[in-house]
């Protein structure tokens, strides 16, 4: 029987450094998750950094990096839960107009690996404004606040 084993040692040492994903991480997004606007494959996320008000994201459920490792039902499912996702966020700022958005890779501006879709209503333009999703930050209200704000109206429309 071997008692040392080192690279048993250096797989310890490397599993432990790796940080578990945020979107995969149940506990941290219970919060932010809207259950209503959430499909079987995809959830529907209240964006803490939003980069304007009412900015919400789409996540698969499953850790997936980029387009091309999504499945047939995830696809499928996709649209549905934009469309669904679309329609309230037009009911609550009035609107028809939206900026829908993917960042892959880190140096396209991903601050987190796991595939996500922002999606922003847009009550008005910004003029001179090329770069939405780079720095452009116009707040309200705090993501909480929108939270309950999206809450209410599902519960509202759904009661
Ligand atoms: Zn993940």
């Amino acid at each position: 029987m071997k008692i040392f084993e080192p690279s048993r040692a250096i797989y310890r040492k490397k599993t432990s450094r790796i940080k578990i994903c945020e979107f995969c991480n149940l506990k941290n997004i219970k919060k932010q998750e809207s259950k209503f606007l959430s499909g079987k494959y995809w959830r529907v996320l209240v964006n803490l950094y939003p980069y304007m008000d009412g900015n919400l994201m789409l996540i698969p459920k499953r850790h997936i990096i980029d387009t091309n490792e999504l499945n047939s039902d995830e696809k499928a499912e996709f649209f549905e839960v934009l469309e669904k996702t679309k329609n309230k966020l037009g009911k609550i700022f009035k609107t028809k107009d939206f900026n829908i958005g993917l960042n892959l890779g880190r140096n396209a501006g991903a601050s987190i690996e796991h595939l996500h879709w922002q999606i922003i209503p847009r009550k008005f333009k910004i003029e001179n404004a090329s770069n939405i999703f780079a720095d452009i930050q116009i707040m309200t209200m705090l993501p909480g606040e929108f939270k309950k704000i999206l809450d209410a109206e599902i519960n509202l429309r759904n009661n």
